[in-house]
């Protein structure tokens, strides 16, 4: 069985946290794309973890996880994410932890160049999370990347890093005078920071293979969400990699194999972090009421999230490409406190209502069309059946379910690995 698990949102939907629920079923979690810009917040009984570049399935004792050619890895983040890790007791060893020699490398000035960059756009910024994913990406794709198996060959590296470094200060030094990369710097930051994770380092893709072979279970965990796409979401203010479905096999390593099931991950209401059109945005007492309750502040960055109400043409197009077979409806619990609460039904651009998520320039123009649904006005987290739910909790399900046109699977209602319903149990 091969699923996906992905965000059908703008991301930090609660992927982190049904990947360790549903981890359980599976042999292996792969990430396949982004680096330590994820934030997936897992909570169980080993405790609150947030990880931000590896898989989810880390924290489960009998999963093998792996990090696959379609991620960027800061080493010097990985390392430290392991260290940390370890001293709460997570065994980490190249037996659970299996790292593509594909993975481009982010060095320190990917993300000095994405801080650059982020300060010279001033008001116009992309909301980046700092990171260096998009200038590490870039350089993947014009070819001017270290890989993870590269540091497997000391003996070639520095002429690889020379060239590379060369270019690089070529390109970036005219505009900015005080940027200029030192080759020895960079290559003793390679030692003191590849060398721990060399043994984790191999080609996951004969891994993959042989174990898809043997029917085993793989879950492709995503990062972001479907409007964060590079190609398909609100550019420029995506991210740099693909977040959807298609891109999983691909991203981690089998690009052959062929997904069974994708998993949406959708929010009960709608967050974004960072910048981008955002059209059932909430502001002022309304965005904070709804923020204090969803705890919603960037698991990566620790930024406020914006906050609004669940976006029917965003979630409908979220869906359709990630092609979700199934949702899992996270942080319903919070709504709790509403008398009644806001759903973004359609938009009206220029006058006209549509069901449609315009891409590009229109969307500029979308304003949201409101209904308010009822409200249930009572703690819902502890119910763990269908039938425990208040009947404004189910008809704002119902009424989600069926205007989004993906059936919810799995309903979720705390963060703790055991609040959910799974809504097909009998
Ligand atoms: P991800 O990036 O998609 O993995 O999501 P994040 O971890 O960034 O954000 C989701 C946040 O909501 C985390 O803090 C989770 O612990 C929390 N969470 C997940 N599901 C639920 C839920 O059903 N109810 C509540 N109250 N919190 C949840
Ligand atoms: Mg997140």
């Amino acid at each position: 069985m091969l699923t996906a698990i992905v965000g059908i949102n703008w991301g930090d939907e609660g992927k982190g946290r049904m990947v360790d629920l549903l981890g359980a079923q599976y042999d292996i979690i792969v990430r396949y794309q982004g680096g330590n810009n994820a934030g997936h917040t897992v909570v169980n009984e080993k405790g609150k973890f947030i990880l931000n570049l590896l898989p989810s399935g880390i924290l489960r004792d009998n999963t093998v996880n792996v990090m696959g050619p379609g991620m960027v890895i800061d080493i010097e983040h990985l390392c430290k994410e392991i260290t940390g890790l370890v001293k709460k007791g997570i065994r980490i060893t190249p037996d659970n932890l299996k790292i593509s020699h594909g993975a481009a490398i982010c060095f320190p000035y990917h993300v000095r160049q994405d801080i650059l960059e982020e300060e010279r756009l001033g008001d116009r910024k992309y909301g980046s999370t700092r990171r260096g994913i998009a200038p590490v990406y870039a350089d993947k794709y014009i070819k001017k990347g270290i890989r993870m198996g590269d540091l497997l060959f000391p003996d070639t590296l520095r002429e690889k890093l020379e060239g590379i470094i060369e270019w690089k200060n070529l390109l970036i030094h005219g505009g900015n005078h005080d940027f200029m990369i030192d080759t020895d710097k960079m290559l003793k930051w390679l030692q003191v920071y590849g060398e721990p994770l060399m043994p984790f380092v191999c080609d996951v893709s004969d891994y993959l293979d042989d174990a898809a072979g043997k029917n085993k279970n793989i879950l492709f965990e995503a990062q972001l969400g479907a409007l964060r796409d590079i190609d398909y979401g609100i550019y420029p203010y995506t991210t740099s990699s693909s977040t959807l479905a298609s891109y999983a096999t691909t991203g981690a390593g089998i690009p052959g194999a062929k997904l069974d099931k994708v998993i949406g991950i959708m929010k009960a209401y709608s967050s974004c972090v960072g910048e981008g059109l955002f059209v059932a945005e909430f502001f002022g007492e309304e965005g904070s009421r709804l923020r204090e309750a969803g705890s919603e502040y960037g698991a990566a960055t620790g930024r406020p999230r914006r906050v609004g109400a669940f976006d029917i043409p965003a979630s409908r197009y979220g869906i359709k490409v990630q092609g979700a077979d199934e949702i899992a409806l996270t942080k319903l619990d919070v709504l709790s406190y509403m008398e009644k609460i806001p759903v973004c039904v359609a938009y009206e651009i220029e006058e006209k209502r549509t069901d449609r998520f315009p891409i590009g320039e229109s969307l500029l123009k979308a304003k949201p069309i409101i209904e308010l649904m009822d409200g249930w006005k009572c703690d819902i987290s502890s119910c763990r059946k269908k039938e425990d739910l208040p009947e404004a909790a189910s008809a704002y399900i119902r009424f989600i379910e069926e205007m989004s046109r993906c059936r919810i699977r799995y309903v979720s209602v705390g963060a703790e690995r055991d609040a959910y319903i799974d809504m097909d149990a009998v």
